[in-house]
């Protein structure tokens, strides 16, 4: 697909507009997991008896279940254990709408007289229930997204026992631990493969809208994200939102599925259950998700029938008790020791399927001639008078410096000096002690990273922090969400950086594979599709070799020339820095000890005797 066949559909307004909008894998990517699960579940519909129908219609269900899970984890990072609670308050809550209210004035005497008098359809119910959890969700995800990695796994777990004991506790609602009955059974296979189809399409596209790609960035280096401008915890808590939703339409349709149930059919069994399946299939992808779903149902189904006590060949087995537990734990631990990320690891359906029946990627040779970048009026980055404290330590002290736009600021001193600390702080990603960090007149000083990277600085990592599992464009691409247009114009965008950078070549391979070199450059393609003003480099030309940094010195020499950027590099190679740099800054155990031309740094005393000690000062002037 190249990008003609889309500006090429300008014609019809609105559903050119959409398609222009669609991630152009998705659509694929949700065909092939559709169409074998339509297929599959259709047959079994035509051809089998009631049980093996009930079998499918729980794993079709199920698999709605994983993706849930799998909208929110798979993308943040962060297992949850909490989504079974989701399904269980829908459920719960679309039982008491469904079920006939002759059998709650038996059953549910209790009931306030409303609800008692209240008996509705199938689709609205689950609609209510659906959107009641959601908002439920959204409130208990306000605290759980802003904690990290296990906190806030743990924090689900939570969610899980307290909501349990909620719904338990409101004996009147749900006549505590007892089973509900009388809910309406009418999810069968055609409803349950309803819901699939809708559900695949709308969390395989998620995935590929701004908010899952800026999360799936998050999820590989957070740091790396904010610095290009994601507000980690405000997506988060978005995919958390969504993928309550989901998990609210699996409860409900459980309910309708079994008919009776109690508070312990949505506890620690089916949150384990569905997390075996997410492992298995794989945590990071909607087609690992889906296909983790198949194999554990179809796995659970042939050890059951083991349980079973079988005849095998006119013998009668003893019964197994627990062997389908220990089936699944086998299972899993067979996955994490061949196939630690699960069966589909970090790619979709849609791009196995080009990797074998696609031939050709996309043509690089067609990359547009980005519209020129309009150069900006000239401002100025300040650090006014920064300290920077570690405990006692005083990494920055008292520091100032000052970066006009168009100009290659060097900043130099020794290991531990604190280049990177005064950096991080002006970038955001570390709060200054005290002091000021102004940009264009505007104190940004409490500003968090993502938001003065959206106000246009970027910022490159002393040791590379690139999205190791998302592919070279990807890494580029969001970082350019912020800029105008469809996806169809960040891809120009992102893919013209990359041939600019000279790495055109790399954009479909994860970022991870690729060389030192070549890593340091998508560093700085990604920086530069925030379109900043400003962009820190810090030691960009670290582990490069003369070759490779002579390159890196004409590329950024390029930047300042064409784009306006400001720049400041932090390096050990002084040889560059001289070469490079308009103007030096030297800082020594957190202080600025000297700030001017390279010429007059080179030759001040005091900088000679703090950067090399006095033994080898001709160092600092290289070779010429
Ligand atoms: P440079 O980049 O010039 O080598 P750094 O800014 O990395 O120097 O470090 C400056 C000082 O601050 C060092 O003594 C380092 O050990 C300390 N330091 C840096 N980051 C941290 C941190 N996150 N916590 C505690 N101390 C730190
Ligand atoms: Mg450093």
């Amino acid at each position: 697909m190249s990008q003609g066949e889309i500006s090429d559909k300008g014609g019809q307004q609105s559903a050119a507009g959409l398609f222009h909008r669609m991630p152009r894998g998705a659509l694929l990517g949700a065909a092939l997991l559709i169409v074998p699960i339509v297929v599959f579940s259709l047959i079994a519909w035509q051809f089998s008896g009631r049980a093996p129908q009930g079998t499918v219609t729980h794993w079709l269900i199920l698999t709605i279940g994983v993706l849930a899970i799998s909208s929110f984890t798979g993308h943040s990072g962060i297992t949850s254990f909490g989504h079974a609670a989701f399904m269980g308050l829908a459920a719960h809550i679309t039982a008491l709408l469904t079920i006939p209210v002759a059998q709650k004035a038996v059953f549910l005497p209790d009931l306030p007289i409303w609800l008692a008098q209240t008996e509705m359809g199938f689709l609205p119910a689950v609609l209510i229930a659906a959107v009641i959890t959601t908002g439920f969700g959204f409130l208990v995800g306000i605290p759980i997204c802003r904690l990290n990695g296990a906190s806030a796994a743990i924090a689900t777990l939570g969610l899980l026992i307290i909501a349990n004991s909620l719904i338990v506790g409101a004996r009147d609602f749900t006549r505590g631990s007892q089973a509900l009955i009388g809910v309406p059974k009418v999810v069968d296979i055609p409803v349950a493969l309803a819901f699939v189809v809708v559900v695949i399409l709308a969390v395989r596209i998620f995935r590929d809208l701004t908010p899952g790609l800026e999360l799936r960035a998050s999820r590989e280096d957070e740091p790396a994200a904010r610095s290009i401008g994601v507000n980690v915890q405000a997506r988060r808590l978005l995919a958390w939102t969504f993928s309550a939703f989901i998990a609210a339409l699996a409860g409900a349709l459980m309910a309708h599925y079994l008919g009776v149930f109690s508070p312990k059919e949505f506890y620690f069994n089916l949150t384990f259950a569905l997390l075996v399946m997410l492992i298995v299939g794989g945590m990071n992808s909607v087609s690992g998700a889906v296909a983790g779903a198949a194999i554990v149902t179809a796995l659970i189904e042939i050890l059951r029938r083991f349980e079973d006590a079988p005849t095998i060949a006119s013998i009668q087995l003893p019964q197994l008790f627990g062997l389908t537990d220990i089936g699944l734990a086998m299972a899993v631990l067979a996955i994490l020791f061949w196939r630690r990320e699960g069966l589909f690891g970090y790619l979709e359906a849609d791009a196995y399927w080009r990797r074998w029946f696609g031939g050709k990627g996309p043509d690089l040779t067609d990359v547009a001639p980005l519209p020129a970048v309009p150069r900006r009026a000239g401002g100025t980055l300040e650090a006014q008078s920064v300290t920077k404290r570690f405990g006692g330590l005083r990494a920055v002290d008292a520091a100032a410096l000052s970066l006009r736009s168009g100009e290659i600021l060097g900043l130099i001193g020794p290991n531990g000096s604190g280049k990177t600390t005064l950096l991080s702080t002006i970038a955001g990603a570390l709060t200054p002690t005290s002091g000021r960090i102004v940009m264009d007149g505007q104190d940004v000083s409490d500003w968090p990273a993502h938001k003065i990277a959206r106000a246009g600085l970027g910022r490159t990592f002393q040791n590379i922090r690139l999205f190791r599992n998302l592919s070279v464009l990807e890494n580029v691409m969001v970082a350019a969400t912020g800029a105008q247009g469809g996806l169809a114009e960040r891809e120009q965008r992102a893919r013209a950086l990359l041939a600019e950078l000279d790495i055109a070549e790399t954009a479909s391979r994860p970022a991870g594979t690729l060389a030192y070199g070549q890593q340091r450059r998508v560093e700085i393609a990604r920086a530069l599709a925030l379109e900043p003003r400003y962009l820190l480099l810090d030691e960009p030309a670290a582990g490069m070799n003369q070759s490779e940094s002579d390159e890196l010195l004409a590329i950024l020499g390029r930047l300042r020339q064409n784009r306006g950027i400001g720049l400041l590099v932090v390096d050990h190679d002084l040889r560059l820095i001289m070469r490079l740099c308009d103007r030096v800054v030297v800082l020594n155990k957190g202080q600025v000890i000297a700030d001017g031309a390279p010429a007059d740094i080179q030759n001040d005393p005091l900088v000679i005797e703090a950067y090399l000690g006095t033994k080898r000062a001709s160092a600092l002037h290289g070779p010429s």
